[in-house]
């Protein structure tokens, strides 16, 4: 195993940021889940992205976070020091270079009044 490797509590080995699944949720929820690869887990999620649209459209991220029990059976299996510094690392990894953030502009921007009263009518 590599030296950011984490292990999902199912037992799947997270080597790195690129192991992550993505959720793009609605846009108007303003979230992406962090997901478990393993189509089987129990947890599924484990984490999240959070994000604002602002009135031109743009995306401004806020903040990125992994749940407890994802956190905590890192922590008993190496140190929680360890366990803060690598996820803290994969949370920077998934944002920079994982999230298709034009993919999420593209969304924020469809939903806007304008074009939805487009499609009503
Ligand atoms: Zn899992």
């Amino acid at each position: 195993m590599s030296e950011t490797a984490v292990q999902c509590p199912c037992g799947y080995t997270i080597e790195d940021y690129r192991n992550y699944l993505l959720l793009y949720l609605k846009k108007e929820m303003e979230e992406i889940d962090i997901l478990c690869p393993n189509e089987y887990c129990y947890l599924r999620e484990l984490g999240f992205l959070k994000f604002n649209v602002t009135e031109t459209g743009e995306i401004k991220f806020k903040k990125g976070r992994f749940y407890a029990p994802f956190v905590t059976w890192n922590a008993t299996r190496m140190s929680s020091e360890m366990t803060v510094k690598i996820l803290k690392q994969h949370l920077i990894d998934i944002t920079e270079k994982s999230v298709r953030w034009d993919k999420v502009k593209r969304g924020a921007i469809s939903k806007k009044p304008e074009s939805q009263k487009e499609v009503l009518s």
